[in-house]
């Protein structure tokens, strides 16, 4: 079954003293083309995660310049979400793969979701393998039809990848992240997009510094000792039990050090719970370790607060398809640490606007010397919000989405 998420409105025009260049003005000559033109986004979740993160502003903008645009989520039973989460995990490099039974499960959930999808559309946008085979049940529909796959597949299970490979060639384009993400054998027209943050919602517009110790304050953040923080979903890949161990190097030198895993649960994750009580074990009884999810009421507005109050902000993932998290650490003026993986690369320039790293004790090192070197760690914070604003914001999303509309309608 597929659902309607609602979206509040947001206006281009805002966004115009945001960004670099004459990006608005391509993007409202591009949307005179499509003028009309109904655009569906399908997705598993609108809440938790990068993907519900983009279309919050995304589809509003694209309603904004003209476009009739929805979104949909596929409503499924949990064994489809146990399915898709371990499709997700094999195709970021784990040996396991979906069995003949979790196959039925997510053939069936993607048929189901098909037959409610409707007709009329001039572009259909899959986002992710969840919902990947609705173009299968559903058919041509008259529509251009687009898989946007937001994960880091450079290195799948090649049994998965295998599996997968002729529902993606169904597809009149590719979109991923990175050129290595790229599956081996496709063979249809490929786009690479990376994502981008909306610098005017809750999560990253600007906050004063006493706006960000107040609202970090009622989580017991008060004081000025040194905060580390990540933000992230409770899921292996993201390595919170490395940052608690690159916290605790760091903190033989800095024993006030605190550090912050705030992770929300997304409703199409169902290992979260488990990985959470796991990295609630490893932070075992130290005080000076904070962890929290949107069930402490952690909302958009509390992740800004976090970010602009951090001094360090990691992300430490051993995978990571792009890694939005990034961005926003970045648009905080925060000089940020992050695994040598995925997409996190584009965004941290090593040196220049944060480090990168591929182990515990280099993650510890790096964070070391941004609190040793305070003015040297602005300038790259500086460098890096630079970085996000000329790459990194919605509105170049847009463009990208709308240059594609009008390249496949020729
Ligand atoms: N996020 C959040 N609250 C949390 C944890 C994560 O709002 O407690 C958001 C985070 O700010 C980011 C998104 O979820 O916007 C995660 O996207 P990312 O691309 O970093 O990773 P994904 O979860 O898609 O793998």
């Amino acid at each position: 079954m597929l659902q309607e998420v609602h979206v509040g409105h947001k206006s281009l025009a805002d966004y115009q003293s945001m960004v670099v260049g004459s990006l608005v003005d391509e993007i409202r000559e591009l949307a005179k083309e499509l003028e009309g033109a109904r655009v569906l986004h399908v997705n598993a979740t609108s809440f938790g995660g990068g993907v519900a993160e983009i279309l919050y502003t995304l589809v509003p903008l694209m309603r904004d310049v003209g476009l009739e645009t929805d979104w949909r989520v596929i409503m499924a039973a949990q064994e489809f979400y146990e399915g898709t989460k371990l499709t997700h995990n094999s195709l970021q490099g784990d040996s396991v793969t979906l069995d003949q039974a979790q196959r039925d499960i997510y053939e069936t959930h993607n048929r189901i979701a098909a037959e409610s999808l409707g007709s009329g559309y001039d572009f259909i946008v899959i986002h992710d393998p969840q919902p990947l085979l609705i173009r299968n049940y559903a058919g041509d529909l008259g529509a251009k039809w687009i898989w946007r796959c937001h994960i880091d597949t450079s290195t799948p299970n090649q049994d998965t990848a295998d599996y997968l490979l002729p529902y993606v060639q169904q597809y009149d384009t590719a979109i991923f992240s990175m050129e290595q993400y790229v599956f081996r054998g496709l063979d249809i027209p490929l786009r690479i997009f990376v994502p981008a943050i909306d610098p005017l919602s809750t999560k990253n517009m600007a906050l004063s510094p006493e706006d960000a110790e107040y609202v970090v304050s009622q989580f017991g953040i008060e004081g000025d000792y040194p905060l580390m923080l990540q933000i992230s979903r409770f899921d292996p890949w993201k390595d919170p039990l490395g940052v608690i161990d690159a916290y605790r190097l760091v903190k033989q030198d800095y024993p006030d050090l605190r550090l912050a895993l705030v992770g929300s649960m997304a409703t199409d994750d169902p290992e979260g719970w488990s990985f959470f009580t796991h990295t609630v074990e490893h932070a075992g009884e130290d005080s000076d370790i904070l962890i929290l999810s949107n069930l402490n009421n952690v909302g958009n507005l509390e992740v800004n607060a976090f970010q602009a109050r951090a001094d360090i902000i990691v992300q430490k993932s051993t995978r990571e398809g792009f890694g939005l998290t990034v961005s926003e650490a970045l648009w905080k003026a925060k000089p940020t640490v992050g695994g040598n993986v995925g997409g996190i690369p584009v965004q941290i320039i090593n040196g220049k606007t944060g480090f990168l790293v591929e182990s515990v004790e280099q993650c510890a090192d790096r964070c070391r010397w941004i609190l040793d070197n305070p003015e040297d760690a602005k300038v790259m914070g500086r460098t890096g919000k630079e970085h996000v604003r000329a790459n990194f914001l919605t509105p170049r999303l847009l463009r990208d989405y709308l240059k594609l509309f009008n390249d496949l309608r020729g």
